[in-house]
């Protein structure tokens, strides 16, 4: 779509951060971040990118602010701000970008592609997603080459989705064979969801199976291990923990997590 914003309106760019470590942020996202006016974000995440906001007004808020700050990204770009809202890992996965565009349809404000700009003069915002490495790929690195095969991504988190839901499509894809990242395996009001994730996967799925356990992906703090289903214990786990499980064809060799694409069953070496 062709993009006609209003002359001097401001624009929102949705940045995702990465995982965690500055060299992980895209050259996009650092561009953006240099030429808003406006930063706006998850304190912790804004923590990660202090050298990068000097001299901009940052907006911080906490956990569970999240229609707050969108609310505040995309008022303060109607008013003519260059405004970056930041997101962890990839902002569409989990994460703002999402929520940018259900509070922009619910509060009837006009968006554009902020990438497909016109020089006509027009009323809508432009806005321009901007991806990052997320935890389940910066994860996949960390281990090895899990993510070889087709994968499914599952957040246990029942704040917003019922657990009914989430068991289905834990059946769902255990029963698929797909390779499963887990998100959010754990909080404070929730400390079992793991174990009883685990329990569902080990219906369909044998207990050697592989399983990565990834806290703190490119972050100060980093560890990583490999255990087994059966082995894996929602305790020794938090919500910035990000979980690989195996499909049946999952190996481990010298200290690596590998899912197989086929190609050494098809030709030789
Ligand atoms: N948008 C993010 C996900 C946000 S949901 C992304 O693209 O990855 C928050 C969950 O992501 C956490 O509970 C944890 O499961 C995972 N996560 C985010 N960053 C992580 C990191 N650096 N290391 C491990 N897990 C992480």
């Amino acid at each position: 779509m062709q993009c006609h914003p209003r002359r001097g309106q401001g624009r929102l760019w949705i940045v995702s951060l990465g995982p965690g470590a500055a060299d992980y942020l895209t050259p996009r996202a650092a561009e953006a971040l240099r030429q808003a006016q406006v930063v706006v974000g998850y304190k912790t995440y804004l923590d990660l990118i202090e050298p990068l906001l000097h001299g901009k007004t940052v907006l911080a808020s906490g956990m569970r602010k999240e229609i707050e700050r969108c609310r505040k990204a995309v008022e303060r770009a109607l008013k003519g701000d260059g405004v970056a809202l930041v997101s962890g890992g990839d902002a569409g996965i989990y994460g703002m970008a999402g929520l940018v565009f259900d509070v922009c349809q619910s509060l009837g404000v006009a968006v554009c592609d902020g990438l497909a700009q016109g020089d006509d003069a027009g009323e809508a915002l432009p806005i321009e997603v901007i991806p990052g490495v997320a935890a389940f790929n910066a994860a996949a690195s960390l281990l090895g080459a899990p993510l070889m095969h087709d994968f499914a991504s599952i957040s246990l988190s029942d704040h917003l989705t019922p657990w009914t839901v989430i068991e289905k499509r834990l059946m769902a894809a255990a029963e698929a064979d797909f390779v499963i990242a887990l998100y959010n395996p754990r909080s404070a009001s929730r400390p079992d969801v793991l174990d009883r994730a685990r329990s569902v996967l080990l219906r369909y799925r044998s207990g050697e199976t592989p399983v990565g356990v990834v806290h703190r992906a490119m972050r100060a703090g980093q560890r990583h291990w490999v255990t087994t289903l059966k082995d894996l214990v929602g305790s020794n786990v938090d919500m910035q923990t990000v979980i690989l499980v195996g499909n049946s064809q999952t190996y481990l060799w010298s200290g690596w997590m590998i899912t197989p694409r086929g190609y050494l069953q098809k030709y030789t070496l």
